[in-house]
């Protein structure tokens, strides 16, 4: 071998990783061979990670588009009012405060998570660059949202050390996360591969986990809260970047689940009876850690809302992702309490609920929803 090649496979296997699917690829490269879109695959693909093009994940590359013509960033939007709200004894319930506080105790940290999981775990594990470059976006749009939730403890000058210690000390939002961080822990192993099928069964449940359970169920009782409070005239700078962070967020779900059911349909002998048996399983718990936290949130109801509709509502939503990934619901017959939340993930281009705008945000591009 050439020195220069010997230095550009050195190269490519630097970027690619280091498992034996990456040597793999960089034999193909020896032979310089053209990436056929035939044989990308979403995992264990033996093609040149680095060439976008010839496309196969449309789907994949459309969501990159959409989701940078979402652009925003946290301190475009005014929180003057929040923080004279916020100041007046008189304005907010002492549950309220305990609302918004508790709220935030969850999110600082869990966009954080959410940014690991992606850039140390599963952006290794996936093979299709289309896949890969809307995962380099989202990794951004979890530390827009840590920025967002930072910007609003700071404006509201909230006690940093509370807020950003909840998941540790309080429990409710701390049950969630040590359901979580097994599921993170095994992308982020530095020692995990893909390539049998117990590690891909077991790279696809951290996946539905963190698509359909994290980002698609666990952020709804906190959106549901802020945005309650944005129906009410209070906190409308907040709720606003809540807004903006649910819109992001419901595309990373709906990626999740693209992203969950191309893998399904590439490796149909992962999807057993055994590990749909599982993954039920897996959303009964989350349903319940989700409900604790909303009890813990509300104890005695607030804003119109209580934990009894919060418990309808997670489980009209855990039936919508089982739904989504081909499983059968869990809870059948079940409505949806909260319409108006439906209106606000739907949310188009002329509609703009806080009106604080005159037009929605873009940088460019066509808003575009799935
Ligand atoms: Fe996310």
């Amino acid at each position: 071998m050439q020195s220069t090649e010997q230095e550009v496979n050195t190269a490519v296997r630097g970027v690619v990783g280091s498992g034996l699917a990456d040597v793999q690829r960089s034999r193909n490269f020896d032979a310089f061979h053209r990436v056929s879109v035939d044989d990308k695959r979403v995992i264990n693909g033996q093609t040149d990670v680095n060439q976008l093009v010839p496309f196969k994940y449309k789907w994949a590359w459309e969501k990159y588009l959409a989701a940078c013509a979402n652009h925003w960033m946290p301190q475009e939007i005014p929180m003057s009012r929040d923080i004279a709200l916020w100041k007046d004894a008189g304005a907010l319930s002492e549950d309220e405060r305990r609302l918004v506080k508790r709220n935030l105790g969850f999110f600082v940290t869990a966009d954080s998570l959410a940014a690991n999981n992606i850039v140390l775990g599963t952006y290794r594990h996936i093979t299709a660059p289309e896949c890969r470059q809307y995962l380099l976006r989202q990794a951004f749009e979890e530390a827009i949202h840590t920025h967002a939730y930072q910007y609003i403890v700071e404006s509201l000058g909230l006690d940093e050390g509370e807020i950003f210690n909840a998941y540790r000390e309080v429990p409710s939002i701390r049950a969630k996360d040590e359901f979580l961080i097994p599921f993170i822990d095994t992308l982020t192993d530095p020692s995990f591969r893909t390539g049998t099928a117990e590690n891909d069964q077991r790279l696809l449940r951290s996946l539905i986990v963190f698509a359909c359970l994290m980002e698609g169920l666990f952020f709804y009782v906190g959106f549901t809260q802020i945005l309650a409070l944005g129906r009410q005239n209070k906190m409308t700078g907040a709720a606003e970047q809540y807004q903006y962070i649910l819109r992001d967020e419901s595309m990373h779900c709906n990626f999740g689940i693209d992203l969950i059911n191309q893998i399904k349909l590439e490796n149909p002998h992962l999807w057993t009876p055994e590990f749909r048996d599982e993954v039920r399983e897996l959303v009964r718990t989350a349903v319940n850690l989700e409900y604790r936290y909303a009890e813990d949130t509300m104890p005695r109801g607030v804003l119109g809302l209580n934990a009894t509709m919060f418990k309808e509502y997670l489980r009209f939503i855990a039936n919508r992702r089982c739904q989504q990934i081909g499983i059968d619901p869990l809870f059948p017959g079940n409505g949806n309490p909260f319409p108006w939340m439906s209106e606000m993930i739907d949310l188009k281009k002329e509609k703009n609920f806080f009106e604080t705008r005159v037009t929605e945000y873009q940088t460019g591009g066509a808003l575009s929803w799935d």
